[in-house]
């Protein structure tokens, strides 16, 4: 493995990098090597609580600034990410396992920072004299103190798609990143400072669910949250809200997205882009789809062609650029994966591909590319959600019979289907109980300018390009009168 620079990752708080107010540390481990990578500073309640009043402190000059000024700091943040994305790819890397090869998450995230510095002067309201005597209208408001809680699979990525768009409506952050992938957030932090943000605008904290997310969730004066994580971590946060000041929940969730394939598919595209779904990432992706639903009769040809293109995985060092297969994020997962594996193989489903941990002879947290096939629709494999390159193949004769298959789950974040019958293919999308649908491709494909979002389980509210600032403004309705009419 190469040589690794030592990381000192601290939080931003009020303008400054800091230790735990404790000076507490919890280590991160390079799932590759099993060495450890860094000690990272555990947040404790205090410094949760002095994050958070440092963004409310920052809150009344902040928004009174208007977009344009603002934007010059998202502009600067965004071009200091680009600038060390290479960097930010490194410390992904060995704290959760990404490929470097794979991580494009400092670039996505620019992207938003830069979008969203130009649509500030999108944020209207409305004006009508609808009402005989008034004049009416509607001002679009920000909350005040926004709490972002970010998982560990892209972090550096959902950073960009929460922060930015909360920041230029005139919020103000306090951003919890994930215990298994703090690196990268935190080196954000101190370009946060080297792009001049005014002190307590943009405090990043670092630590576990409990204490830090928690208070962050139950915080009186943390006026609205939005979480990307497991659906179990999703509603204890809608709990918290609702026994305390109801702050408004945007939620994104998991997922166990189907992926339909008929048999006037393109049989060679499907396998190729199902596989590259459930592989990228190691299958530690939301909308990876999971599970695959063949027509019968292409069954055959389609799973020969798919384990093929899915055993080719290029396991290794993620720092090489040659590595398209990391290790699982840490040994947490590797074991719940292993678990699932088990459990799918005493189910009644037949193992096809891989199956086994690789712990043992490469000292990571590797898991082989697996395939189940004809696993009972009751199995747990085939019902929760496995985060792991595991994938389940099933079949299923006519359309009714694959719809109702892909809709007997409690997730519906992503669904894709195969056909060149375009009747069949807007059919189908009308009929499938999920968020997003992909007619002839599959994630982690998204069109740049839709919403994101779960149906069921897999969360509530949509974020993207134009619809992520909604979830950071309140809307005040002012009435006047007007004498003389
Ligand atoms: P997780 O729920 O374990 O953790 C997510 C975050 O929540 C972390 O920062 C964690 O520290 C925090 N947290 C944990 N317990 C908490 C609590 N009690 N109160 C407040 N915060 C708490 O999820 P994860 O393992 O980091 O991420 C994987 C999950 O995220 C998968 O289920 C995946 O499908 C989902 N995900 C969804 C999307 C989407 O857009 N829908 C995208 C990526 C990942």
């Amino acid at each position: 493995m190469a040589a690794i620079a030592p990381v000192q990752p601290r939080m931003l708080i009020n303008g400054k990098l800091v230790e735990a107010s404790d000076g507490k540390t919890f280590p991160i481990y390079n799932p590759a090597t099993l060495q450890v990578s860094a000690h990272v500073p555990e947040a404790s309640a205090e410094d949760t609580n002095a994050a958070v009043a440092a963004a409310k402190a920052a809150f009344p000059a902040w928004s009174a600034m208007g977009g344009a000024k603002r934007a010059v700091y998202l502009k600067k943040l965004a071009a200091l990410l680009r600038e060390n994305k290479d960097e930010l790819a490194r410390l992904d890397s060995i704290s959760m396992g990404i490929p470097v090869a794979t991580h494009h998450y400092a670039l996505t995230a620019a992207a938003h920072f830069d979008h969203y510095s130009e649509a500030w002067a999108t944020v209207q309201g409305q004006a009508s004299v609808n009402t005989p005597g008034l004049v009416t209208m509607t001002l679009r408001q920000p909350y005040g103190v926004v709490a972002l809680i970010i998982p560990w699979n892209a972090p550096v990525h959902f950073l960009g798609s929460k922060a930015a768009p909360a920041l230029i409506t005139g919020n103000t952050v306090v951003l919890k990143s994930s215990e298994k992938a703090p690196l990268a957030v935190a080196r954000i932090a101190e370009l946060v400072v080297e792009a001049g943000f005014p002190p307590g605008v943009f405090n990043i904290i670092s630590g576990h669910g409990v204490p830090s997310g928690q208070i962050l969730s139950r915080h009186m004066d943390v006026r609205a949250l939005s979480f990307t994580g497991s659906s179990r971590t999703g509603k204890l946060i809608q709990e918290e809200a609702a026994r305390t000041n109801l702050k408004k929940v945007i939620l994104e969730l998991g997922g166990k997205s189907p992926a339909l394939v008929f048999e006037d598919a393109d049989l060679e595209k499907a396998a190729e882009q199902t596989q590259f779904s459930i592989q990228v990432n190691s299958g530690q992706v939301c909308m990876a789809n999971s599970r695959i639903y063949v027509q019968k009769t292409i069954a055959p040809r389609f799973i020969e062609t798919f384990k093929t293109k899915f055993a080719a995985a290029r396991a290794g060092n993620p720092l090489d650029k040659e590595t398209n297969h990391g290790p699982q994020a840490d040994e947490i997962q590797y074991r719940n994966v292993l678990k699932y594996i088990e459990e799918g193989k005493k189910s009644g489903g037949t193992l096809a591909l891989g199956g086994n941990g690789k712990l043992e002879t490469t000292n990571g947290y590797f898991i082989e590319p697996t395939v189940f096939l004809d696993t009972p629709e009751t199995a747990r494999i085939t019902k929760e959600e496995v985060f792991g390159p595991v994938v389940i193949i099933n079949t299923f004769d006519t359309e009714a019979e694959a719809i109702a298959k892909a809709n007997d789950t409690e997730f519906g974040l992503y669904a894709a289907v195969y056909t060149r019958d375009v009747n069949r293919a807007m059919r189908v999308a009308k009929a499938l109980e999920s968020g997003y649908v992909a007619i002839n491709c599959t994630s982690p494909l998204t069109g740049v300018d839709l919403p994101f979002g779960g149906y069921k389980s897999s969360g509530q509210g949509r974020e993207g390009w134009l619809h992520s600032m909604d979830n950071f403004l309140e809307t005040k309705s002012i009435i006047m009168q007007i004498d003389g009419e």
